[in-house]
């Protein structure tokens, strides 16, 4: 597609940006603000530029309008403008990496953030800048950057890890997530400090459900019950879907009389449990410690060997 540029030789555009590159330096140096910000060729999104000793952050319009604001209105403002927008859960995240950056650990600050828009709604940025003005002693007088609005490939990349984490049809981990988390405990001989324990159930009967009803009726049985205990365990506790109908909860800073308390509470919620046409249902536990040494074949070894005692024995029913 023609455009204002495709006149121009390759030579002629390198010319062009090395006269802007020469006027930038000249203007910085000036110190004016407002050409600062109408470099015209700069990305989606903005530039910004912190005048540190002066806490002045000059931004072009996108910057502000882009969460809502009007950048007349809202003139000149500090870091603070944007800090106090940041999502609580990356608040730290963003000091802490700007932090490294002023005190030299990092050659660049960058992060991903959550920034709040003024209707409520949260934005995804990327951020990226770095000091590039100093004063003799080495102290920084002026940094910049540019910042993008990643809100629509951030929601792809965290629907791609959704998927790749969790089971489609419960919403649990699935079992590739198991063998991570407990790879990482192992490797980290977490134990050492504080145990964890292991429960595994698998459905009573769950094939006879499918039989009676139909598969869809015995999807939503798997449904209801992980939602039940997703409600129910303590946030640190995971919940797994292992197989069909065989779910695991690796249980955090829990030792097995701990974990054999939780799954007589489990056991019990879910007797409890009415599914509409199906009734009532009931499962079969084993309860484990991680015992030192054991490889992670070993420890599901052994809380599988458990659960089908627990089968053998009669079934509804937890062994530990
Ligand atoms: P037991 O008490 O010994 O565990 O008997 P069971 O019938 O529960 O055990 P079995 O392993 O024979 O049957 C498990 C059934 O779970 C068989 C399979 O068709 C069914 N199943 C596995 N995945 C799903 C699923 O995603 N949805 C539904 N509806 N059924 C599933
Ligand atoms: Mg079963
Ligand atoms: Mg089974």
């Amino acid at each position: 597609m023609a455009n204002q540029y495709s006149k121009w030789t390759k030579e002629d555009l390198i010319k062009k940006i090395y006269t802007l590159e020469e006027q930038l330096k000249k203007e910085l140096d000036s110190n004016n603000d407002s050409f600062l910000v109408e470099f015209p060729w700069a990305g989606n999104l903005g530039q910004w530029y912190w005048l540190y000793n002066q806490n002045k952050v000059v931004f072009n319009d996108k910057k502000v309008s882009q969460l809502g604001y009007d950048p007349v209105v809202v003139g000149e403002v500090g870091f603070e403008f944007f800090t106090e927008k940041l999502h609580p859960d990356d608040y730290e995240n963003v000091m802490q990496n700007m932090r490294d950056h002023l005190t030299g650990k990092t050659k660049a600050y960058e992060v991903e953030y959550r920034i709040r828009h003024k209707d409520g709604h949260y934005l995804w940025y990327y951020d990226r800048g770095t000091i590039t003005k100093r004063d003799s002693s080495g102290k920084p007088l002026m940094l910049q950057g540019i910042v993008f609005d990643i809100s629509e490939s951030k929601k792809i990349e965290l629907e791609l890890i959704q998927l790749s984490e969790r089971d489609t049809l419960t919403h649990a981990y699935n079992r590739r997530l198991l063998f991570i988390k407990l790879d990482d405990l192992i490797k980290l001989k977490v134990h050492e400090t504080t145990p964890f324990a292991l429960i595994m159930f698998d459905i009573d009967h769950f094939k006879k459900i499918n039989d009676r009803y139909g598969h869809l009726v015995g999807d939503d049985v798997l449904v209801t019950l992980t939602k039940l205990i997703m409600d129910d365990k303590r946030s640190s506790d995971l919940i797994y879907r292992y197989g069909g109908e065989e779910f695991f909860l690796v249980l955090p800073n829990t030792d097995i009389k701990g974990a054999v308390k939780t799954a007589q509470r489990l056991h019990q919620l879910i007797s409890k449990l009415f599914i509409p046409k199906v009734g009532h249902i009931s499962v079969s536990m084993g309860v484990v410690e991680y015992q030192s040494q054991e490889t992670i074949d070993d420890v599901i070894k052994r809380v599988d060997d458990l659960m089908y005692q627990a089968k053998k024995a009669g079934r509804n029913q937890i062994k530990s």
